[in-house]
């Protein structure tokens, strides 16, 4: 593997880059370069930290294939440049030796409910710029899916405390174990002299299969498991339905805690699959075996029936699956984990009285205001599932309309 700083040096400092471009965030990568190479690793890292907080976290999960790696122009000749090895180097330099700047108090208040990426994110922008901030979550730390979804052989939880760290530092007051929306709304923050509400809650609820045995003693959700690992007992033959990201960090888990045999059963082809082709290679290497274009009918004690499901693709290039119920099978399995993908669950307007979009999700602007007045709302609550720098995405925008929505009251 090349070091970093021959990385770093591979760039071709293009005048409108590409990899910036594939950033949902556009992280000014050949500027960081280059102070990374002029050995100004400081101002690198406040570079990137004052447009992306989380890049310590970001260098390491985001699907590079897909953003600034796969859009560098290098891609057309050769090896693309891995500008996230070095990102991830500066940005975890600069965490561990955070110090904050002088910081002027504004007498604002704002609530931030749900401290996943896009919740941290606000708290952080809006910290900087002299906002009292709350952050409240409904679990005992920090991180949202980052803590109890993606797991640690992927992201070590050592990263979270570090950032648990700058919010210390930052006077951002934290409220664990605070579900908002069961005895807490809204109206009684606002009641209390909060000036602006960020909901950021995120998708943590999952999708039911409906199918016959979903309630059986050996079956789990894949994004439940993924809470809390150690407290399950999988048992030796495992099988996974659905075949996206969560699915395969179940698979990978179930591997490394309980040593089973894991099966994914996948409805679509191999080249349909959901998931980054980047981890799928990871769960192979692991030792997960697929089954693909099989259709789980029924959980039973020890097995699961599937259906062979067939692709055809029409003329005009539309893509078809349709299950074969003559062709049943049965794989056997001491437990099942359902990986079907997930929502917001029923209770999505607990916190506030905002309009909900037929997908279930909170209904914002471009800029993330709510129908309600001084309520906001980032991350998956309002796209749906999507990815950790999307989520920094929206939160930066939402973080810029409550500022400007402060200033006004
Ligand atoms: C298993 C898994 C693996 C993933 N892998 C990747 C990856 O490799 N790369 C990537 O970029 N993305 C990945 N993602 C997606 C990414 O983690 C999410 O897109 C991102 O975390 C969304 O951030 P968020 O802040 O919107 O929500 P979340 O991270 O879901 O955080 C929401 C927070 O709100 C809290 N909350 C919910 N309701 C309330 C309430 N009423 N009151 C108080 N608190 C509340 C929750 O406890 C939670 O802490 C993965 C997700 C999962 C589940
Ligand atoms: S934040 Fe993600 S997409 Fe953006 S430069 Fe870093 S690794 Fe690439």
């Amino acid at each position: 593997m090349s070091t970093l700083k021959s990385e770093a040096e591979r760039c071709l400092k293009c005048k409108v880059p590409g990899c910036s471009k594939g950033c949902p965030v556009s992280t000014p990568i050949p500027q960081v370069l280059t102070l990374f190479l002029e050995g100004k690793l400081k101002q690198a890292g406040e570079l990137l930290f004052n447009n992306n907080p989380l890049s310590a976290v970001t260098s390491i999960v985001c699907p590079h294939d897909k953003n600034c790696k796969g859009h560098c122009i290098l891609n057309r000749k050769g090896e693309p440049v891995s500008f996230y090895r070095v990102e991830e180097y500066i940005s975890s330099f600069f965490i561990e030796t955070y110090q904050p700047p002088q910081i002027r108090k504004i007498s604002k208040k704002i609530g931030v409910v749900g401290a996943g990426p896009a919740g941290i994110t606000i708290s952080i922008i809006l910290a900087l710029k002299g906002y009292s901030i709350t952050l409240f979550d409904a679990m005992d730390g920090i991180g949202g899916a980052l803590r109890y979804g993606i797991p640690e052989f992927r992201l070590s939880k050592g990263i979270l405390e570090v950032y648990k760290k700058i919010l210390d530092t930052l006077e951002v007051k934290f409220r664990p174990n605070t579900r908002i929306g069961t005895n807490i709304s809204a109206e009684d923050m606002f009641l209390d002299g909060y000036d602006a509400i960020a909901i950021c809650t995120g998708t943590s609820q999952p999708n039911r299969f409906g199918l016959l045995g979903e309630t059986l003693g050996h079956v789990h959700f894949a994004i439940d498991y993924l809470k809390s690992p150690d407290a399950y007992k999988l048992g030796r033959k495992v099988v996974i339905i659905g075949a996206g990201n969560v699915a395969i960090d179940a698979a990978r888990t179930a591997i490394r805690k309980e040593h089973s045999e894991v099966t994914i059963l996948n409805y679509k082809a191999p080249e349909d699959m959901r998931a980054y082709k980047s981890e799928v290679e990871m769960a192979i290497i692991d030792g997960v075996k697929f089954l693909h274009q099989y259709q789980a009918v029924r959980i039973a004690d020890k097995f699961v029936r599937c259906v062979r499901v067939n692709k055809s693709v029409a003329e005009d290039g539309a893509v078809n699956f349709t299950e074969d119920f003559q062709s049943s099978l049965e794989v056997s399995a001491d437990s099942v984990i359902i990986a079907i993908g997930q929502g917001p669950g029923a209770d999505v307007n607990s916190v506030g009285n905002t309009k909900v979009t037929q997908r279930g999700l909170l209904e914002v602007d471009e800029f993330g205001s709510t129908s309600q007045k001084g309520v906001f709302a980032a991350g998956d609550i309002v796209t749906g599932p999507k990815t950790v720098i999307e989520a920094v995405a929206l939160a930066k925008k939402a973080a810029v309309k409550i500022e400007e929505y402060c200033q006004n009251l």
